[in-house]
């Protein structure tokens, strides 16, 4: 796809990346020479703007300070063998991230912007794409409200932003985590299944609760009853029980669709896997793991793909797994890195050149 709009584009004098080794790069620390930023004013998107990377400039009123209205996006592109850059599925990013604009009030960001933006950004940036085995390049899409007024209402202005940083290897360590009964992530009807910044916000406090016991992360469960699962800290949540795989459905909106999810449930089909999306709950858990039953707990997301559970403590009934013992979601793990570095067929079509 060729950006249709026109970006107007500024490029920095000198590079940064002089300076840098790109080889085990740790997440999130640099940022590449190059930013999009598009501002929404007078009911429509203004030309996106591609600039040297700097910090913006706040007044002290600017509403999402105030009432929160932010979104935001995490994508990965790699560089594969042949020198290409690929970005995995950044077009169900796209339909995500206008899914929270919307229940956040916003306005939806064109495809010409999102789209267009992330590739011509990319395109400026290549070389910071890192080439080493596991590692990538990080793509953070957000966006917040950018009136300078306090009062309580939508916003007239919205400011639409692109950034990128280089990444290496995310060795996820398999995680102990704690079955979460006082604190919730998400109601029906609230905002769980939209990437706002405000969930995050609101988990840092019960996280922190669960570091001090010793876990990595919590388990989110159900607002009413804390008996079904949700998901595991900021990752959808798998559990393999006997000859099934299960995870949390999508239909409460409570539970944020991630794109590793899905890719994770078409790859466990065709390793010839049933996945069931159902509702899933603590008691059916804890019975699987009396009868030997429960076999791999992991969880899925951008940042680490697949994350081993070690542990699942629920009030003071650990289940402990010996994860050098399984072979599911280490297969599923290595297929997902296979098809993202071309080494093999991308049959679904994931992968967007840059
Ligand atoms: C981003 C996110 C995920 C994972 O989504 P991916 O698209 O796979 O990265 C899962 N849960 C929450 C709460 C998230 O914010």
């Amino acid at each position: 796809m060729q950006a249709t709009k026109d970006f107007k584009v500024t490029l920095t004098k000198e590079s940064k990346l002089k300076g840098i080794t790109l080889e085990n790069v740790p997440f999130g620390k640099y940022f590449t020479d190059h930013m999009l930023v598009a501002d929404y004013a007078d009911g429509q998107w203004q030309t996106p703007e591609i600039l040297p990377y700097q910090p913006l400039q706040l007044d002290p009123s600017l509403a999402v300070l105030h009432y929160g209205q932010a979104i935001f996006e995490g994508i990965k592109a790699y560089k594969l063998a042949d020198g290409s850059v690929q970005i995995f599925r950044p077009y169900d990013n796209f339909k995500r991230f206008n899914l929270s604009a919307v229940r956040m009030q916003m306005p939806e960001v064109p495809e010409e912007i999102f789209m267009g933006g992330l590739r011509t950004l990319i395109g400026i940036d290549k070389n910071w794409v890192p080439g080493f085995e596991n590692h990538s390049l990080y793509i953070r899409p957000f966006m917040i409200s950018s009136d300078n007024a306090i009062g309580v209402r939508p916003s007239e202005h919205y400011k639409f932003l692109i950034i990128l940083s280089p990444t290496g290897p995310y060795y996820a360590k398999p995680m102990r985590i704690h079955v979460e009964e006082k604190y919730v992530r998400a109601v029906p009807g609230g905002i769980g299944f939209a990437k706002a910044a405000g969930n995050y916000g609101a988990a840092l406090y019960p996280s922190a609760e669960a570091h001090k016991e010793g876990y990595d992360q919590v388990l989110w469960m159900d607002a009413f009853e804390h008996k079904y699962v949700q998901e595991c800290g900021t990752m959808n949540a798998f559990f393999i029980i006997g000859d099934k795989v299960v995870t949390p459905g999508l239909e409460e909106g409570t539970i944020l669709a991630g794109v590793t999810r899905d890719s994770v449930i078409t790859v466990l089909k065709e390793m010839g896997w049933d996945v069931e999306e159902r509702p899933l709950s603590i008691d059916e858990i804890i019975a699987a793991h009396k009868s030997g039953n429960l076999k791999e707990i992991f969880g899925t997301g951008t940042a680490a793909t697949i994350a081993l559970i070690k542990e699942l403590c629920y009030k003071d009934y650990p289940m402990v797994f010996d994860v050098s013992t399984w072979k599911i979601a280490p297969e599923v793990k290595r297929r997902m890195d296979d098809i993202r570095y071309g080494i093999t067929e991308d049959k679904h079509n994931w992968l967007w050149p840059v």
